[in-house]
């Protein structure tokens, strides 16, 4: 099932409360928080204090990406702040087996984050095993203003054609500059949590995360249709 996180590094603070409740009366699925240390990542992003302030402004998932090196320092805070979803960069941790043990133990779903020059094939049968969303950057993290990497549709291929052999069916993210111009592309290529900033923010949220879901929802009911053939 095709779900867009919209992220939150884009939104316009001053009328956070507001903007969380049109995107979940129009459709959205996830909050994508980017949490960014200034050191695995050159830029800062969100931390828990603004996490715990805006969670009851909304039902939906709070998806947590941390690009922070050794994320296991904050994880504990951004689970009681509302976090209902961290994702850790393979990049970042020393022991990521680990770190995601630890971040399990805390009850929460995990993830695994890839930069664009990480190969797919660093994701063991274990590891693949071990979380719940493979996470794949389609633009260099933490830096802006970048377009998304034509390559990685290649990458999210291979990752889509390992899960179908571990994990049907296991959520595979986007996250990088994805717009209504590439979003059908990810998607065909095996993402299924499509992450997108400005082309949701910018201007109308309610009729962008729309136009989005008009892209998406057709794959979905091609793939239904695909399931009764073989039914
Ligand atoms: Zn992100």
């Amino acid at each position: 099932m095709y779900k867009l996180a919209v992220s939150l590094l884009e939104m316009d603070y001053r009328f956070l409360d507001q903007g969380l409740k049109e995107i979940e009366a129009a459709g959205a699925d996830y909050v994508h928080i980017d949490a960014m240390d200034g050191a695995f990542v050159p830029n800062l992003g969100i931390g828990p204090r603004l996490i715990e302030r805006i969670r009851s402004s909304t039902e939906l998932v709070f998806d947590v990406h941390m690009m922070v090196q050794e994320p296991m320092r904050l994880a504990e805070r951004m689970v009681r702040a509302g976090a209902d979803v961290i994702t850790v960069h393979y990049e970042a941790c020393e022991k990521i087996k680990e770190t995601l043990e630890g971040i399990q133990r805390m009850g929460v779903k995990t993830g695994i984050a890839l930069n664009p020059d990480t190969a797919p094939e660093v994701l063991t049968e274990e590891l693949l095993r071990q979380i719940d969303v493979v996470h794949v950057m389609t633009t260099c993290p933490g830096v802006e203003g970048q377009t998304f990497i034509p390559q990685s549709l290649r990458k999210i291929a291979i990752l889509r054609g390992m899960l179908d052999n571990i994990r049907p069916g296991m959520d595979l993210e986007v996250d990088g500059n994805i717009t209504m111009e590439n979003v059908k592309q990810a998607a065909e290529a095996g993402a299924n949590i499509l992450v997108s900033g400005r082309a949701l923010v910018k201007g109308n949220m309610t009729e962008n995360i729309k136009r989005m879901k008009a892209v998406v929802e057709p794959l979905e009911r091609g793939k239904l249709h695909e399931v009764c053939a073989w039914s």
